[in-house]
């Protein structure tokens, strides 16, 4: 566990580099997913891309975030196009936890809706959400993006630093556990 002070000494930060779903996934994948993770932002693409993922922008229901499904033996990823492209990118990265932790469940596929539920049960949904935080904002580099805004007041610095991660405020938020 580091600390971290951000906005002069307006809050201090708490952040473990990964959670312990992080534990869940082999050193080799972990590795794979490390190496795009030296700078903002995480390239998801690539990452899906490199773990043998495809990854389609479809037009998807109103109600639905993303899915993912084994086509012929390929794992395909559908997102919502329509959906902000920051949203976008948690959703193919939660996509992806699903995959890493709970591919013998996929079966006919996982579809989430907007609130990131399924048939798959809650705790499950945490457990994704967790390493999708775990691959967009891993704790090195929310350090080094909100450092760059250490003089500047909270709301401002966790503003910034979104942006570079091409994450939300609110999931970044949730990350430094504001
Ligand atoms: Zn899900």
């Amino acid at each position: 566990m580091k600390e971290q002070f951000i906005g002069g000494s307006i809050i201090m930060v708490k952040l473990n580099e990964y959670s312990r779903e992080w534990d869940l996934i082999s050193p080799e994948i972990q590795r794979i997913i490390s190496s795009f993770q030296l700078e903002a932002p995480v390239k998801i693409g690539a990452v899906a891309k490199s773990l043998g993922l495809v990854v389609k922008k479809s037009t998807l229901s109103a109600s639905v975030s993303g899915e993912i499904r084994n086509i012929d033996g390929t794992f395909v990823i559908k997102v919502n196009r329509h959906d902000t492209s920051e949203r976008q990118r948690f959703t193919i990265a939660h996509e992806i936890g699903h995959f890493l932790l709970h591919r013998d469940l996929i079966g006919d596929g996982i579809v989430d809706d907007v609130l990131y539920r399924s048939n798959l049960s809650n705790a499950m949904e945490t457990q994704a959400n967790r390493i999708a935080a775990d691959i967009l904002m891993p704790g090195n580099l929310v350090r080094s993006c909100i450092s760059n805004y250490a003089g500047e007041k909270k709301e401002y610095a966790l503003e910034k630093a979104a942006q570079e991660l091409e994450v939300s405020v609110v999931a970044l938020k949730i990350r430094v556990g504001d």
